[in-house]
């Protein structure tokens, strides 16, 4: 009988011994403080998800430490301004105003969150608890920027150029024009003589298609979301007509360049109709998605310049069609489609070889939709150039070229009546009127005076 009850005993603590071990192996809740990265203003939330099984919580505090004090934002007692979610069964979400408008006290400088967490493993036998913490940094005080660089003048699908100061040095600043930013770049990247790292200059453009009223600023943003804006710098902004031309294409330039087009882009899917419906597919859709390939291509421009001078036009060729001439189409005596071209198309004969138009970096060298065999170089601070409808290409992606180098040979690959080289300018990826890129006394005057301008302005003390 007692050997009996000794054993049952035995089996009971084994049993009660044995939970007690499998709770304490039972996960601890994970936390992750989702926002803020790592700064934090006057403005902005605070996130933090727990995840836990069925989001059970015994306790959940979250504290923000500053300068020796401890500022209470969370607990599941006092949930205060927090909204409370469970995006998924096992998680919680907390997500409560931070910045200065939400937690008053924050005061300058390191901050750290913390974050405790417990939930209950079988039937609270073992509480099981986590902790995390995040170092952050409170900017309460906006950016500055100041413009520096004077006689700044805008025509309607051109560019230009400015020379800022932008504190601190490490704060994101550029050019807004409506709603595009251009980044801008530290100016010692450009060859100014003053490297002072606060000094940056944007590359910018009025494109063809934006209002010649759009509002043009530049700006600095810090991480916190504080932003400074200048006020406008613009001295004029000038109007520039644009050509109007009727295309007629027939069946024969249809039957050479649509299949082919469409055997190169996977992108975009044919009906297996009409060629003029495939063709009308490549002249909208297809255009569309390669502007955006060709933004996405040169948005990881070098924040150093490569180029100097002027860029050079291919020479001795014939000028067939110019940046922003609104074309339409004519199929079988009826207007089929509209689309504006957004370079020049320069002839001279086949075959003939092409020059990079100044120093940069191949980042494309391959088929690109409607430009066909196409040569894309990216010149630094968010300048580029691009080559289409080449018969062959001679430079690979990241070759380094220099001004003059041959890219290739001219040819009619992809949308092309005949052999020319279409030539684009990009700036921030967006194309703009190349007829000022070519121009010397553009180049000295809206670049070159300016960087020598601000090197002299900011030398003084
Ligand atoms: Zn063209």
């Amino acid at each position: 009988m007692l050997r009996w009850l000794l054993a049952l005993i035995l089996l009971v603590t084994m049993a009660v011994g044995g939970a007690y071990v499998a709770a304490g192996r039972a996960v601890a809740p994970v936390i992750s403080i989702d926002r803020p990265e790592r700064l934090v203003g006057q403005q902005g939330d605070l996130q933090v998800s727990v995840t836990a099984p069925a989001g059970s919580l015994l306790e959940l505090t979250i504290a923000l430490e500053q300068n020796g004090a401890s500022i209470p934002l969370f607990s599941l007692d006092a949930p205060q301004s927090a909204t409370i979610t469970q995006p998924d069964a096992d998680i919680v979400r907390v997500v409560r105003p931070f910045g200065k408008a939400g937690v008053p006290e924050l005061a300058q400088g390191a901050a750290t969150v913390k974050v405790t967490a417990t939930r209950s493993s079988f039937l609270n036998l073992r509480n099981r608890s986590a902790e995390a913490s995040k170092e952050v940094r409170v900017r309460l005080e906006p950016p500055r920027i100041a413009v520096l660089s004077t006689h700044h003048y805008v025509n309607h699908g051109g560019s230009e150029m400015v020379v800022y100061r932008a504190t601190p040095a490490d704060v994101h600043s550029g050019v807004r024009v409506g709603d595009l930013e251009y980044a801008g770049f530290p100016a010692g990247g450009a060859g100014a003589a003053n490297t002072d790292p606060s000094l940056k200059v944007a590359f910018f453009a009025l494109l063809h298609d934006q209002d010649l009223k759009t509002p043009i600023v530049a700006f600095a943003r810090d991480e916190a979301g504080n932003e400074a804006r200048s006020s406008s710098f613009i001295d004029n902004v000038f109007p520039r007509p644009f050509k109007r031309s009727r295309i007629q294409i027939d069946d024969r330039f249809l039957e050479r360049v649509v299949p082919e087009i469409l055997e190169h882009s996977p992108e975009i899917t044919t009906a297996g109709g009409a060629l003029i419906d495939d063709f009308l597919k490549e002249n909208g859709e297809l255009r569309r998605l390669n502007a955006e390939k060709i933004a996405s291509l040169t948005a990881a421009t070098s924040p150093a310049r490569f180029w100097e001078g002027a860029f050079a036009q291919l020479g001795n060729s014939q000028v067939e069609a110019s940046f922003a001439d609104h074309r339409t189409y004519i199929y079988k005596g009826k207007d089929v489609d509209q689309q504006t071209h957004l370079g020049f198309d320069l002839a001279v004969t086949s075959a003939v070889p092409l020059a990079a138009s100044n120093n940069g970096v191949i980042v494309n060298a391959s088929w690109l939709g409607i430009y066909g065999n196409c040569v894309v170089i990216d010149h630094g601070m968010g300048v580029a150039s691009l080559y289409g409808h080449l018969s062959s290409i001679d430079v690979k992606v990241g070759d380094r070229v220099t001004k003059g180098q041959i890219l290739g040979r001219s040819g009619m690959t992809g949308l092309a009546g005949g052999d020319h080289l279409h030539f684009t300018m990009l700036v921030g990826g967006h194309p703009v009127n190349p007829v000022e890129w070519w121009d010397g006394h553009w180049i000295q005057d809206r670049v070159e005076r300016k960087l020598s301008e601000a090197g002299a302005a900011t030398a003084r003390p």
